[in-house]
């Protein structure tokens, strides 16, 4: 544990450290040879704004890790319709997915209400829906993220699945890893801080939900939980 902490630490700082680097650089450019160059400056501080964003980004996705770890072992109490909530975050993603050619799907039923904390699962979906979308769009067509809602017994599910480049196996196991990235970067070129699994799967823990990640290179990922049935109420 105590290795870890170290290595998440160091990782931490070094995925600060770079953009900071470059706002720095740029500050000093622009305070120095680029001071009365117009064309420069304009380009510079949309980079500037760039890696700002990032940093904030990496911020707010370490903020989020430590506070879902801080209560990680204090179940959660509220009853929330996981259809409510899927449905709000993929109408979020109603400007994104378009850009980026690919259709949401959404299968659900009316209502389906589990124990959870709302919060939480909206950034569970968020996290899941724009990974299918930012990995799973293709370069020259129009693609599909089907996501799905579904009580089988008394199990409540979500999946979401998308048609892109799947993940070759080798890479599965370590995907809910800090840090861990098969492309580092094609995930910073789609504004990724390699925190968004390790955060769904503190979430699942949390809702002692199951977390299964299932690909087959060329034709596509799935990701999905599945909520034990004691934490559903009889519809
Ligand atoms: P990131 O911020 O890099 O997207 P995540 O923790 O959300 O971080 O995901 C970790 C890595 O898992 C990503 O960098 C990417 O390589 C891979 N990944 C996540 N979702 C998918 C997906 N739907 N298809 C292919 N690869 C994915």
């Amino acid at each position: 544990t105590e290795r870890m902490r170290v290595d998440f630490i160091a990782n931490a700082s070094h995925e600060l450290r770079t953009p900071l680097a470059s706002l720095l650089g740029f500050v000093e450019t622009l305070q120095g040879p680029a001071r009365e160059d117009k064309a420069a400056r304009e380009h510079f501080l949309k980079i500037m704004v760039e890696q700002g964003r990032r940093m904030s980004r990496l911020i707010d996705d370490l903020l989020s890790l430590s506070r879902v770890e801080q209560h990680q072992h204090l179940q959660p109490t509220t009853h929330v319709d996981l259809v409510v909530i899927v449905r709000q975050v993929v109408e979020s993603f109603s400007p994104l997915a378009p850009e980026r050619h690919v259709k949401l799907i959404l299968e659900a039923p009316d209502s389906l209400s589990v124990i959870g904390d709302r919060d939480e699962l909206i950034r569970l979906a968020e996290n899941l829906i724009g990974n299918a979308i930012k990995y799973g769009s293709l370069p020259d067509r129009e693609t599909q993220v089907n996501i799905i809602v579904s009580q089988i017994d008394s199990e409540a599910s979500l999946s979401v699945r998308d048609h892109g480049a799947g993940i070759p196996p080798e890479h599965i196991p370590r995907l809910t890893e800090r840090f861990y990235r098969i492309d580092t970067n094609a995930s910073r070129a789609n504004g990724g801080t390699g925190l968004g699994l390790a955060i769904v799967k503190h979430i699942s823990n949390r809702h002692q939900a199951q977390f299964l990640i299932e690909s087959s290179p060329g034709l596509g990922s799935t990701f999905k939980l599945i909520f034990p049935s004691d934490r559903l109420l009889s519809a």
